[in-house]
């Protein structure tokens, strides 16, 4: 299992709902580091490029007009398998069918609203830093908790 980093956006109805602080405090608890953090307005322009697999389809117009809404929050968070131990705590797209335990589990109630974005994979992951962040806004940096949140041979 790789050190990855993954991308995660909280969602304007994550900063609208207040629940910010919540959604982070569950990733760092789970043992996931912090590498990036900005908050910011998605543009439409932004939307397209970071939601390019969409574009095409029905319901892209409303996400849209969801994501470019409010103020944001892009994260970029490190750990052993980061990338896939992120979309576990996601649970599904739909808040109402996602498991409890779950982040759109336990605080959504939409299939749009669903509070955070996290990338499906390697890839997307690289590519949504990159579209978020320069290089020069991602931090790298040892912490005495490191011994203890995953063994040396995890990674
Ligand atoms: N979405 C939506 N209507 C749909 C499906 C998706 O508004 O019918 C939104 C929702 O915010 C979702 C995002 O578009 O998170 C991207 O969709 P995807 O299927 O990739 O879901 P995810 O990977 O975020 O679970
Ligand atoms: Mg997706």
């Amino acid at each position: 299992m790789a050190l990855e980093r993954t991308f995660v956006l909280l969602k304007p109805d994550a900063v609208a709902r207040r629940l910010c602080g919540e959604i982070l405090a569950r990733f760092e608890a789970k043992g996931l580091k912090l590498a990036g953090m900005k908050m910011l307005k998605v543009t439409p322009e932004l939307s397209k490029q970071h939601y390019a697999e969409h574009v095409q389809k029905k319901f892209y117009p409303q996400l849209e007009e969801f994501i470019t809404s409010g103020p944001v929050v892009a994260l970029v968070l490190e750990g052993p398998g980061a990338i896939s131990v992120v979309r576990t705590m996601l649970g599904s797209t739909n808040g109402r069918e996602s498991a409890l335990g779950t982040i759109r589990g336990d605080f959504g109630m939409s299939r749009q609203m669903n509070l955070v974005h996290g990338s499906d994979g390697p890839e997307a992951a690289t590519r949504e830093i990159s579209i978020y962040f320069k290089p020069e806004e991602l931090l790298s940096y040892p912490t005495s908790l490191d011994p203890w949140t995953f063994a040396g041979d995890e990674v």
